[in-house]
This record gives structure tokens, C-alpha cells and sequence, in this order.
């Protein structure tokens, strides 16, 4: 299978963190940027590094940027360079273009622009905190739609040793384990009769209001 090429526009702290942990994921990266100390800072972690201004579209092609897979536009604070850039990959002909933005406005103007993704890292940041912060024993979660998430949330020690048959989630709170992580494994699709161990973590799906009722009642279910 051919390796995904990511093409990563912009190395500040945002981009230059999504290009390392491609690297890491095993992805091969350009990372581009008009500031040649960064960009030398980061030659011999990427697969290719190039100092180049974005808005340049004779070195874009000259780059072959529209082989890429997928085009990251991770220029925040400059709001004209970050359009530009996208306006310039979605004509190049990247297959997937995301953007970071930093305002509403600017997210709306990306869209607009075609732009297939537009991320708010430090708005869903601010968010995820958030959460985490009111509910100790949530580790991550992923909002699948505006009502509806998938939550990883860590074992009570209320729980540990009940099945997922006593627990009864789906009845009681409308919500569904659908898979436990714990060290050595993963059990995908538990059964009834799988029992939640303390330090299991539990991947639940379901609506915001259901899952939010179960992550303040589960300590207490009795
Ligand atoms: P962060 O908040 O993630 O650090 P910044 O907006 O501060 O993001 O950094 C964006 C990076 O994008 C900087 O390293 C800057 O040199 C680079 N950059 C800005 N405009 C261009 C451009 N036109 N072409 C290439 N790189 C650019």
C-alpha cells in the first residue's frame, strides 16, 4: 500500500508538533515554512523540509504538491497568508486540505473556500480541558456529531468487579460500552457477562445528555 504523504504549510508550534507525530505515525512529511532557522531546526526529523513562502504557487508546483494526499495549513496568526495558502492547495489539486484557523470568521472564510477540514485546536483545547477538568474520571472524547460523542472514561472503583449486565448502561442511562481497554488488551464489543476491572478504561458511545448523566451517577450505582 502506498504510504500516505502529508504536506504540512507552516512549522510553528502546532504545525511543527502534527508533522513530528506523522513522523512518528509513520507518515512521510514536507514541512514548508518561510522561516529557514525553523525550518533547519527540523530538516533531519521530517522526510523533506523546504524555506519557501506558501503564497508561492511556482514553488508549490514545483513541489509537486498535488501529489500530496493531504495538505495541512497550519499558519495561524497570519489570517491572509493561511487563505492564501489554502486557496492555493485546493487549486493545486491536494486531495484533502485542512486548516487550522484561528478565529469563527476565519474558519467560515476557509470553509468557504473548500477547504475540506477547518480545525480550532486552541478553541477544542480550551474545551476538552474543560472537561476533563469537571469530570475526573473522563480521559478523552470525540464529538461524533453535535449531540452525539464517544467517551473514554476510566473505571470507578464503585464498579470494579461488576459486570457490564449489572452495570446495565444501555437501560439505565441510554448509553453503550462498546469496547475496554486494559493493560495487556483490548476488548472489543464486551459482553454481558465481561466484568470492568479498576484502571479498565470503558469507550462509551452515546448522546451528550446520556453520557454526561452516566459519567456524575457511575461512581454511585449501586
Ligand atoms: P503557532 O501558533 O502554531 O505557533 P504561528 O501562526 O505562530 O503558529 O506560526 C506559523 C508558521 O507559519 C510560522 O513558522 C511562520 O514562519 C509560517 N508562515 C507564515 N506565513 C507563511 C508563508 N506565507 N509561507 C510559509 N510559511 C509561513
Amino acid at each position: 500500500m502506498k504510504i500516505q504523504q502529508f504536506v504540512v504549510i507552516g512549522l510553528g508550534r502546532f504545525g511543527s508538533s502534527l508533522a513530528l507525530e506523522l513522523m512518528d505515525l509513520g507518515y512521510e512529511v514536507l514541512g514548508l515554512d518561510k522561516n529557514e532557522e525553523i525550518v533547519n531546526d527540523l530538516s533531519d526529523q521530517l522526510t523533506h523540509t523546504v524555506v519557501a513562502d506558501a503564497t508561492d504557487e511556482e514553488v508549490l508546483k514545483s513541489l509537486g504538491i498535488r501529489n500530496f494526499d493531504c495538505g495541512i495549513v497550519a499558519i495561524g496568526d497570519d489570517i491572509q497568508m493561511s487563505i492564501l495558502a489554502a486557496i492555493l492547495l485546493k487549486e493545486l489539486g491536494v486531495q484533502t486540505v485542512v486548516a487550522k484557523a484561528i478565529s469563527i470568521l476565519h474558519g467560515r472564510a476557509l470553509e468557504k473556500l473548500g477547504v475540506d477540514r477547518v480545525i480550532f485546536p486552541e478553541r477544542d483545547m480550551g474545551i476538552r480541558v474543560a472537561h476533563q477538568l469537571v469530570t475526573p474520571n473522563l480521559v478523552d472524547y470525540i464529538e461524533i456529531s453535535k449531540d452525539y460523542s464517544i467517551v473514554e472514561m476510566t473505571v470507578p472503583a464503585t464498579l470494579d468487579g461488576r459486570t457490564l449486565n449489572e452495570v446495565n448502561t444501555r437501560t439505565r442511562f441510554g448509553c453503550s460500552i462498546v469496547a475496554l481497554h486494559r493493560p495487556g488488551g483490548i476488548i472489543i464489543a464486551p459482553t454481558a457477562m465481561d466484568k470492568l476491572q479498576t484502571g479498565d478504561i470503558m469507550v462509551i458511545i452515546g448522546s451528550n445528555v446520556n453520557i454526561d448523566r452516566f459519567e456524575k451517577e457511575a461512581a454511585d450505582i449501586n
